[in-house]
This record gives structure tokens, sequence and C-alpha cells, in this order.
């Protein structure tokens, strides 16, 4: 039995418009790296090898959380080292904690001789995210874990669906320069919504679904729009409605705030114009005087794995 496996785990993007805790695709890039080996201490044990901020302390430490969810299950006493080699930076909004998530409880479970399916460490990972960011949501965790388009029907119990979705679609990603933690995004949006605000949510998350299941670009594209998160999030965002509408006038499907921001997403069905909208948001963010970075990404399959 293996000693210590290096994992890998994909970036995501989560809530996709209209699905507001309930979609997320995972990214062909970038994709975190972590080490877990065993120890003999008892005790899990926290060693930063990135530049990623991240907590030392295990109970602070998502992955350790994640982790010790899954030792609570089976009354497993033993100690695992936990080495970052994060590629994903916290706050970015791809995704950060619930790919260390992700990691932590594949490789443990790995390591023990997998006690738990890969499905069914997804509950484990997310008591981890939870305390990244005071909520139950799996929106990037699913994705980050089984790779793929997903859906999460429902919570209690969890109940996740793999989309279908054309192959030809085309992610940019880019992330400006700026921190916004979950938990303080997430208090930006109001507790309670209008009737009329619920319909045209479930108008939009049912044709998304339909367009991707279809092939159906111009619908993907009409319901790619939010009536939960993107009015109160995208003010934190300098530039968004400007953003939006370049984008729009260079082909994209449709644009959205990727997870809690500040990260944004546009879906594209070729690479030219994919590429076209990373010149055009990076330009847009400059002109706010904000660097950023940009990914131009396919949706990958893999999800968290083993990587040698
Ligand atoms: P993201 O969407 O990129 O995960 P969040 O703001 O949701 O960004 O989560 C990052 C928060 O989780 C940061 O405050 C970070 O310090 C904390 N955190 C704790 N442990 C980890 C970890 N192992 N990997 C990444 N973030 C972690």
């Amino acid at each position: 039995m293996s000693h210590s496996l290096r994992i890998t785990a994909p970036a995501t993007v989560s809530n996709v418009g209209p699905g507001f805790d309930l979609m997320g695709f995972a990214l062909d890039e970038p994709n975190d790296i972590l080490q877990v080996k065993r120890n003999n201490l008892n005790s899990i044990r926290i060693i930063n090898e990135s530049e990623a901020n991240i907590p030392i302390d295990p109970a602070k430490n998502v992955s350790s959380v994640a982790i010790q969810s899954l030792l609570n299950k089976f009354q497993i006493k033993d100690g695992f080292d936990l080495i970052f080699e994060k590629k994903i930076n916290p706050g970015s909004g791809i995704g950060s904690s619930a790919s260390s998530c992700t990691a932590a409880v594949f490789g443990v479970n790995k390591l023990l001789g997998d006690l738990e399916t890969k499905e069914n460490l997804i509950e484990h990972a997310l008591a981890g995210e939870f305390i990244a960011s005071g909520s139950l949501h799996a929106d990037n965790i699913a994705p980050a874990m089984l790779g793929g388009f997903i859906l999460i029907r429902s919570y209690d119990p969890i109940d996740i669906v793999k989309l279908a979705y054309p192959k030809n679609l085309v992610c940019t990603l880019v992330h400006p320069d700026l921190i916004i933690k979950t938990t303080e995004s997430r208090k930006l949006i109001p507790n309670n919504i209008s009737l009329q605000t619920s319909i045209s949510q479930s108008g939009n998350i049912a044709a998304l679904v339909a367009g991707l299941n279809t092939n159906d670009y111009a619908l993907i594209g009409r319901s790619l729009n939010d009536y939960i998160a993107e009015p109160h999030r995208s003010k934190y965002i300098p530039g968004y409605s400007i953003l939006k509408k370049r984008l729009k006038d260079c082909g994209v499907l449709g644009m959205n705030i990727s997870g809690s921001g500040p990260s944004v997403f546009a879906l594209s069905d070729n690479l030219e114009t994919a590429k076209k909208a990373a010149l055009v948001m990076k330009e847009t963010f400059i002109e706010k005087d904000i660097q950023s970075t940009s990914y131009i990404s396919g949706i990958s399959e893999l999800g968290t794995r083993v990587l040698d």
C-alpha cells in the first residue's frame, strides 16, 4: 500500500450565471497539486510549499477539516502530512478551497484503501469547504471531485447530476487582481427573493440545461444571466457592465461572475472568440488600473485524481 501520493484537482467555475449554489464545471487548467503522506504523529500536519496564503493550523485549514470528517466516520486515528503546492490562489473565485478539499480527501481515502466512493467523498469535502465560506455549497466541490458540468438538484439528501454539454465549449476566465472573500461576498446577497425573481431565475436555469443538452448555443447565451447574485456582486467588480457589453460584441455566448468573484468567465463556441474575449477582459480591467491573469480552457471531465 502507498505511503505517499501526489494528487491533482481542477479549478472550477461555480454558479454559472443562474445556477447560484447549484451549478459548476471543471476547467482543464489551472490544476492544484497536493501531496498526501502518512506520518506517525496521529495528527494532521500542514506544510505549505507554495506562495498561497493558507492557514497552517489544522483546525482552520479546509483540507484537514475535510480529512477529519472522513477519519471520524471510520474512527481512524492515523496521522497525515499535507504538503501544499498550490497553483490556485485562495479568494480568486475559481474554487481554491474546493480543490484543496477534494485533493485532500481523495488522497487520504486512497492511502486508506478506498473506504469511500468518489461520490461519497463529496460530503467530507463539503465539511472542509464549510469553514471557508460559512455555507454548505457543493457547486465547486462536486465538479472539482467528479469533473464535467454539474447540477446539484438537492442538498438534503445530496443529489448530483452530471449534465451533457457541447464538447467545443471554451471558457475564458480572467482573475482581476482584487480579493473578494466568499464569506464577505455571500453577505451581499439578500436572504429572500421575490416570486418574480424566482420565476425568472428558474426559467434561465431550465433553459441553460436545455441549451447544454441540445447544443443550442444561442439558448446557452440567453440563459447565462442571473437575478440573484450578479446584480449585487457585480458592483464590486470595476467595469463589469462595460465588460459585459464588450464581450457580447466580440461574439461570446454569454458571461458572468465566477463563483463569488472577482473572477469573471465567458463561454464561447470556438477558441478564436475565447482568445478575443481574454484580450477584451484584460484591457477593460487595465482601463480601471487593475492587472489580471487569464486562462482559456475547455471543460474537463477528469476531476480529482492521482498525479504520479
Ligand atoms: P475560493 O473560491 O478561491 O476558494 P474562498 O474565499 O472561498 O476562495 O476560499 C478561500 C479561503 O479559504 C481563504 O480565506 C483561505 O485562507 C481559506 N483556506 C483555508 N484552507 C485553505 C486551503 N487548504 N486551500 C485554500 N484556501 C484555504
